[in-house]
């Protein structure tokens, strides 16, 4: 993809006096295992340290922009409702898995996985008696999304988010009717838990340099939702498409990103070896370009029908030289 148009990086948002570092906040350096923290994307919220930027993200959208986000919001208000009393029970949990799928294909998904949550998945102001995550991928249509980083592709990131959270919630009520609870979380300003690394688990995809999920069908081109439920399932595993192989020697986004965000290094954050995004750099420009979305798109596993020849190429390749990539911290996600 052939970035045009780049915003620069001056004059973006500032603080007259700046808070806590995100770095900080989301344990940039820590290597025990930690809960997250909000630090950003916290709808209806003020009590965190970057509420101020984040309040701005909002306001800064112009009225397409909103009206998508509002429509999605309205849809939201069925993430939960009333259980049926009559529960469906189930004997064989990897049936049970594949009947879930099969619906949420149904209602619209593109990729789907389930795996457990595990108290890291959710922020530390959160308790959550569900047991799994359904995880949804949708993917987002490209040729609006070439044009990044402006307002016309962050229409599509909301509209996709209306998709992708529209299947949760369509889930969440069929899994609802059958007796068993279940809760529809859609975009990250929604959410209690953290999407990406259930997503990862779930066996979506992997992680990328640029701190958000690749797939082998989209690329980084596709957004998430997930159904917390306590209905009994078999669990997918993590996926190996060889994205470590390629990020290790790839620059791309690195050189993309306008605010030199993006690190070629791993690093350790709240116990995860992994690649990390710097917040404090990232976050301005993201939020005066409509949430940015550049190093996304840039990435080669992005470009339509690429993922399942490249994923082919790498692996074929990586078991010639007979060799591994650095795969510490694959399972790892971008705060
Ligand atoms: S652009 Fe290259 S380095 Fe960045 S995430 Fe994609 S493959 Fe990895
Ligand atoms: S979203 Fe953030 S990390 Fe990605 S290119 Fe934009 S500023 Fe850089």
């Amino acid at each position: 993809m052939k970035l045009h148009d780049t915003p620069s990086t001056e004059n973006l948002p500032t603080y007259r006096t700046p808070p806590i570092s995100g770095n900080q906040i989301n344990g940039l350096g820590i290597k025990e295992k930690n809960r997250p923290k909000r630090v950003f994307h916290a709808l209806w919220r003020t009590d965190f340290p970057w509420a101020g930027m984040n309040a701005f993200f909002i306001m800064n959208n112009p009225w397409e922009l909103l009206w998508e986000a509002l429509k999605y919001r309205w849809n939201m208000r069925r993430s939960t409702g009333p259980v049926a009393r009559q529960r469906v029970e189930v004997n064989a949990p990897n049936e049970m898995a594949q009947q879930l799928k099969e619906k949420a294909k149904e209602f619209g998904t593109g990729i789907v996985g389930i795996t457990e949550i595990m108290p890291e998945d959710l922020y530390d102001d959160v308790e959550l008696n569900y047991r799994y995550a359904i995880c949804i991928g949708v993917p987002m249509r490209r040729e609006e999304m070439l044009h990044v980083p402006h307002a016309r592709a962050g229409q599509e990131v909301q509209r996709c988010y209306g998709e992708v959270g529209g299947v949760a919630i369509e889930l969440a009520e069929y899994i609802r009717s059958i007796g068993w609870p279940a809760y529809a979380y859609g975009d990250p300003r929604s959410t209690d838990i953290l999407q990406i690394p259930l997503a990862i688990r779930a066996g979506l995809g992997q992680l990328g340099k640029h701190g958000s999920i690749i797939c082998k069908e989209y690329g980084s081109n596709v957004r998430l939702s997930t159904v917390a439920t306590n209905i009994p399932l078999a669990l997918d595993k993590p996926i190996d498409i060889g994205v470590d192989d390629l990020c290790i020697g790839c620059r791309r986004c690195t050189m993309d990103c306008p605010p030199n965000a993006i690190t070629d290094k791993k690093q350790w954050v709240r116990g995860e070896y992994r690649w990390y995004v710097d917040f404090d750099k990232c976050v301005p420009y993201f939020t005066a370009t409509y949430g940015c979305a550049i190093c996304i798109e840039v990435c080669p596993w992005s470009e339509p029908d690429r993922g399942t020849k490249l994923s082919q190429m790498l692996l074929v390749k990586r078991n010639k030289n007979g060799s591994s990539p650095d795969r510490v911290g694959s399972l790892t996600y971008r705060v």
